[in-house]
């Protein structure tokens, strides 16, 4: 369990380690992009942030991370400040070697936790883990939350239980995310998928707030509609 006297990115890391799902996601998405990478370690379509903490840590522990410049996607290169001006203040960009040199034990705490993030409802309470929309057409995951494990569930959680009882701005920043999301699905006239922390899947009204029992499973989306799509895991 993680203590809550100080922040530790190496515990932290060691605690949010559990897979997302029981197979290699990277190899059923990375067929879909053009550049063949997953989609959520190819910096064209994914730019890390991480806590200015979490930095100090990264920077004295490995050089697989560097500030992010913006034109590490070769084919799209940005201003750094354009994306900036949408991170919260006390995260910044950063970005890593690529997937084909992964270190695995240094990955940001944003990897881990790709495709979700905490949900807070309009109380502010975190009830559960939702997806990054913006993401629903590419990530194979979003395509397939029954697959997410239990595991990866609970340790989700509690970091975040952690971080937000140590950073309040952290949890001010998703409840705004979250309300985001909400009125991203209000004009879609859709319900948002909801992981909820009792460990059961539900269909959140983003008007109302309220919550109905998943029966079946969630709506697929991007090429993932396909029956066959699983097989593209080689
Ligand atoms: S989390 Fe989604 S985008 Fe990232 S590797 Fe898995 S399927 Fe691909
Ligand atoms: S550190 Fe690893 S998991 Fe994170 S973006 Fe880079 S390649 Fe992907």
């Amino acid at each position: 369990m993680l203590e809550t006297q100080k922040t530790s990115f190496r515990e932290i890391y060691d605690h949010f380690a559990a897979p997302v799902t029981d197979i290699d996601c990277g190899l059923m998405c990375a067929p879909h992009n053009a550049n063949g990478k997953p989609t959520c370690c190819d910096i064209c379509q994914a730019v890390p942030a991480v806590y200015h903490p979490e930095w100090v840590y990264l920077q004295q522990s490995t050089g697989f991370w560097q500030v992010y410049r913006g034109d590490e996607c070769v084919e799209n290169p940005v201003s750094p400040e354009r994306l900036l001006a949408d991170t919260p203040e006390h995260m910044m960009l950063a970005a890593c070697l690529g997937p084909a040199h992964c270190e695995r034990p240094f990955r940001a705490i944003s990897c881990r936790q790709f495709p979700f993030f905490p949900y807070m409802d309009t109380e502010g309470k975190f009830i559960g883990l939702a997806y990054e929309w913006a993401f629903e057409t590419s990530c194979w995951v979003i395509s397939n939350l029954e697959r997410v494990t239990m595991s990866y569930r609970k340790v989700f959680a509690t970091t975040y239980d952690y971080l937000f009882a140590r950073w309040a701005h952290d949890r001010e920043s998703y409840a705004a995310y979250s309300a985001e999301m909400r009125a991203h699905f209000v004009q879609q006239k859709r319900g948002i998928p909801l992981l909820h922390r009792d460990g059961r899947n539900y269909l959140l009204n983003p008007c109302t707030g309220s919550l109905e029992p998943s029966t079946k499973p969630f709506d697929r989306r991007g090429p993932y509609k396909e029956k066959n799509s699983d097989q593209a895991q080689p």
